[in-house]
């Protein structure tokens, strides 16, 4: 088994905290087979308090599960527990993992931010729900505090945790 952090940068306007909408968020990730090397040619979407493939072998299920297209080896991936946390104002422009991935047979080689992210804006702002960050960039104007938000330079890597 393989651990695997998922690692965003942003530039923050006048957003304090940046999260997902976890258990529900999506994750949408590309995904590679490390027993034949066959790389998914689509997305594929993970979610923490979504389950999957419970059978007696494993009653509990897995959060993503998957049969090989080319080898047909059995592959899963779990969010790690607990392993969540925000994006913060004081982490603008630099890389953090956000989420680690348990996968088993597969590797995580590219991530779709899509819709379903959290904004807090500064200064006890307005707090965005449903934020789209499918374009790199989001933009928004809380009128609270007479501001102008902003998510911008979006970036994301994957990378493997040592143990
Ligand atoms: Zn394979």
């Amino acid at each position: 088994m393989v651990k695997i952090a998922l690692q965003i940068k942003a530039t923050l306007e006048n957003i304090e905290e940046l999260q997902t909408c976890h258990p529900h968020y999506a994750f949408f990730v590309r995904i590679k087979c490390t027993n034949c090397g066959e790389v998914s040619d689509k997305w594929h979407d993970i979610t923490e308090g979504e389950r999957v493939n419970e059978d007696t072998r494993n009653p509990k299920g897995f959060n993503f599960y998957m049969k090989c297209r080319m080898c047909f080896r059995e592959n899963s991936i779990d969010i790690v527990e607990g392993s969540n946390v925000s994006y913060m104002a004081d982490d603008s422009g630099k890389m953090k993992t956000i989420v680690a991935f348990d996968c088993r047979g597969v590797e995580l080689i590219q991530f779709s931010p899509r819709t379903g992210w959290i904004a807090r804006a500064s200064e006890n702002g307005t707090t965005f729900e449903d934020v789209d960050l499918s374009k790199d960039d989001w933009v928004e104007y809380d009128q609270k505090n007479n501001t102008s938000l902003g998510v911008y330079e979006f970036e994301s890597h994957f990378i493997k945790i040592k143990k």
